[in-house]
């Protein structure tokens, strides 16, 4: 059996560090706030080449301190995509801002910069695009539009932690980053966990307050705030896997690499990273035209794989929303029905990336033709 990931192999390799970081919390009696997390905000700060950090419990707490902090009112537009893990979108609701959908680009399944200046109202005081996989948003004509148009740019890394862009880590080419630690991603805690970074130093101090009650001094909150605090000892193991981040992420390269060169005799499309940019590869995904069949011949042969993700957001019932329809967003929707993430983390073998591909390859073969050289 291959497994999508592999969270204890994970924790065996730093085993000893981690035991060590989670007793010094547990000997100190200090859970909540502290050295820990003071300090995690500082080293994650540092690494994505930002001012400051604010720790909170969850990706989905960053995204919507995030708006609070850049003052995204009830009834303003956020500009954002269809095709994201919905958190991005249930923030926008949370700010009671209205989200505004923008196709994705088919080569990178990232927003499709060409786009969204059309969706642009007089209500719209934010674009928040996705690093979707852990690649980057074609930042620099974001930046433009939202410089032209007077916008704020909220940059949803929960997928990039240590990607880049043009020479600049995810998180630190927006207005504000919104990181996630959920176990699954390239830094995961053991549990829940999230980061807000960011170079202005208002949005990080009302986004610090926000997290804790709006609290000033204890009991006395200037603004009505939230319990979004990131446990200590989840701060403490965060800073034990932080030293190792860099390493998993080229492993994640190299496998990656890997894929892309064994699976070029098959007829999936494989992930396209963009020149001038580091993709981190969270997830490494294909797209397949028969993606159903495929994920279950894989599971079949003993190979997890995963959809990420199977429904565009306005396509949710959750999410229904009267001004989109299906076939709005052409791109979101194929991206959906031809997917398919394929096992990837830092601690598997070159042999188990040998034995996806070989069965991949045998189950989609390419399909020869005249055109083909
Ligand atoms: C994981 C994720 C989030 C939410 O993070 P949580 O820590 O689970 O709240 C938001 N956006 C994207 C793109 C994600 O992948």
């Amino acid at each position: 059996m291959i497994r999508l990931l592999d969270l204890a192999a994970e924790y065996h390799e730093l085993k000893t560090e981690i035991d060590a970081a989670v007793g010094r919390v547990l000997e100190s009696g200090h859970f909540v706030g502290g050295h820990e997390v003071t300090a995690l905000e500082e080293e994650f700060a540092s690494y994505c080449g930002v001012q400051h950090g604010v720790a909170v419990n969850s990706g989905t707490s960053a995204l919507h301190l995030a708006l609070l902090a850049a003052g995204i009112q009830p009834g303003d537009e956020v500009i954002t995509v269809p095709f994201t893990f919905y958190a991005t979108v249930a923030a926008i609701g949370y700010a009671g801002a209205i989200p505004l959908y923008v196709d994705i680009d088919p080569a990178t399944f990232n927003i499709d910069v060409s786009k969204i200046e059309a969706a642009i109202t007089a209500r719209t005081r934010a674009i928040l695009p996705v690093h979707l996989y852990g690649q980057c948003a074609d930042m620099d004509p974001i930046l433009e539009i939202a410089r032209r148009h007077k916008l704020i740019v909220i940059e949803d890394a929960a997928q990039a932690h240590g990607a880049e862009y043009h020479g600049r880590r995810a998180g630190g080419i927006g207005d504000i980053g919104c990181f996630s630690f959920y176990p699954t991603k390239n830094l995961g805690a053991a549990g829940e966990g999230g980061m807000l970074t960011t170079n202005n130093p208002e949005y990080a101090r009302t986004a610090a307050l926000l997290r804790s009650w709006g609290e000033e001094q204890r009991y006395r909150p200037r603004l009505k705030g939230y319990n979004y605090r990131l446990p200590a000892i989840q701060a403490a193991i965060l800073r034990v896997k932080l030293r190792s981040l860099e390493h998993w992420i080229e492993a994640r390269r190299a496998f990656a690499a890997e894929y892309d060169r064994l699976l070029e005799d098959s007829s999936v499309a494989r992930p396209q990273a963009t020149p001038d940019s580091r993709h981190v590869y969270c997830l490494y995904t294909i797209r397949a035209s028969n993606r159903d069949g495929l994920q279950r011949s894989l599971e079949a042969a003993g190979i997890q794989t995963a959809v990420h993700y199977p429904l565009p957001i306005h396509l949710m019932a959750a999410y229904a929303d009267v001004r989109y329809k299906a076939g709005d967003f052409p791109v979101a929707e194929d991206s959906a029905r031809t997917v398919l993430s394929l096992p990837l983390y830092p601690q598997m073998t070159t042999s188990h990336v040998e034995q996806v591909a070989s069965n991949i390859s045998k189950l989609a073969p390419r399909v020869l033709s005249y055109s083909n050289r």
